[in-house]
């Protein structure tokens, strides 16, 4: 990624309590690029201090954390009247988990892996719900619109139906024009960080969605070779 593509993160401030350094750099980079401010804390018990002396618009709370799990330090803030919205991160599949984070007073909760267009789904509903969101969530380039709350698509007034990962790669190129997105960073956004296939699956699902949306030369998904993809409107040529 160049320095120059990072966004002044001048957005919504986010608190990552997570302990996994894979993650943490996910997470760190990913939602930085989207223009959050991001506070990671390592421990639950640094999680819990720093949520209790500044103000964040959200946080993302692992389960299992050294210190402090994840369940103390969401029933403690909320003890306390701390309100900030929590998404709860589990690497367990267990309902129980996912009740218990709830009735502490978790709003979210999201089983790892993940992807991190499914967290950034997450955060920005209920960023949403608090009218802190300045997303929007109707994008048109040229003829092409797309609604990210009802997942519709169409062309020319004519709807496109998509799978879900045709809509994720879509929706990232409509809220970046211009930008080059390298199959790698495709990866890590639209399938995941743990995401260990070939990147080949990339170009057969931009292959799919450039069929879908009939994208016929000049394309508005670009291949820059050598490099990635990227969304060109029509008026660029
Ligand atoms: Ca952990």
């Amino acid at each position: 990624m160049n320095a120059k593509d990072v966004n002044p993160a001048t957005g919504p401030r986010i608190l990552v309590i997570e302990d996994e350094p894979t993650i943490i750099e996910f997470l760190r980079t990913g939602l930085g690029y989207e223009g959050y401010q991001v506070t990671i804390a390592p421990d639950g018990r640094t999680g819990f201090d720093l949520a209790g002396h500044q103000s964040f618009d959200l946080i993302i709370l692992d389960l299992m954390l050294p210190d402090m799990d994840g369940f103390d330090v969401c029933r403690k803030l909320r003890e306390r009247g701390n309100e900030t919205p929590i998404i709860m991160l589990t690497a367990r599949q267990e309902v129980a988990d996912r009740v218990t984070g709830l009735n502490l007073g978790a709003d979210d909760y999201i089983t790892k892996p993940f992807s991190f267009d499914e967290l950034v789904a997450r955060i920005r509903a209920l960023l949403r719900r608090q009218g802190k969101h300045p997303e929007q969530s109707i994008l048109s380039v040229g003829d092409m619109v797309l609604n990210a709350e009802t997942h519709e698509v169409s062309r020319a007034g004519e709807p496109i139906t998509l799978t879900p990962t045709e809509f994720a790669l879509l929706e990232l190129f409509m809220r970046h024009p211009r930008r080059v997105f390298t199959r790698e960073t495709l990866l890590n956004r639209v399938w995941g960080y743990d995401y260990a296939g070939d990147a080949n699956v990339v170009d057969v699902h931009i292959s799919h969605l450039r069929e879908k949306i009939r994208d016929k030369p000049p394309r508005l998904i670009q291949t820059i070779y050598g490099v990635g993809y990227a969304l060109h409107p029509e008026d660029d040529a």
